[in-house]
């Protein structure tokens, strides 16, 4: 049998978007999303103390939202690019492409137009992500 911990509860968007940027209003940049993540509920148990979010819907929402401007480290992988949803921030990615002296194109990778993320024919794996206050 699995138990909850107890007392823990799930904010709206709303309150999540607006947790976000106080933190960001606070810190100016934040340099890693566990602590972006941390900052955020601190925020949130000024609104109720039994608020909790993940780190990923922390991100999610601060790109979907444009909150944030971002800043994504990433290395390079042996391994194929094998979707062309973005890693970072779930949206559809388009093509890099590069005309050849013949008259057509090549694929070259991936990028996403929403969050800034790109990747090659080998996959870049995201190992950091730093979130400032937009200009
Ligand atoms: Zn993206």
């Amino acid at each position: 049998m699995i138990s909850h911990p107890m007392g823990y509860k799930i904010p709206s968007d709303e309150e999540i978007a607006d947790a976000i940027k106080r933190a960001l209003a606070r810190r100016g940049v934040v340099n890693s999303q566990r602590k972006l993540a941390e900052l955020v509920r601190t925020e949130l148990k000024t609104m109720d103390p039994d608020y909790t979010v993940a780190e990923e819907r922390v991100r999610m929402l601060a790109i979907d939202r444009g909150l944030a401007k971002l800043s994504i480290n990433a290395r390079d992988t042996l391994t194929r690019t094998s979707s062309n949803k973005c890693p970072v921030c779930s949206k559809r990615m388009k093509h890099i492409k590069n005309l050849t002296v013949y008259g057509g194109s090549v694929d070259l990778g991936y990028r996403c137009s929403k969050c800034g993320y790109w990747t090659g024919l080998k996959a870049r794996r995201p190992t950091r992500y730093i979130f400032s206050l937009k200009d």
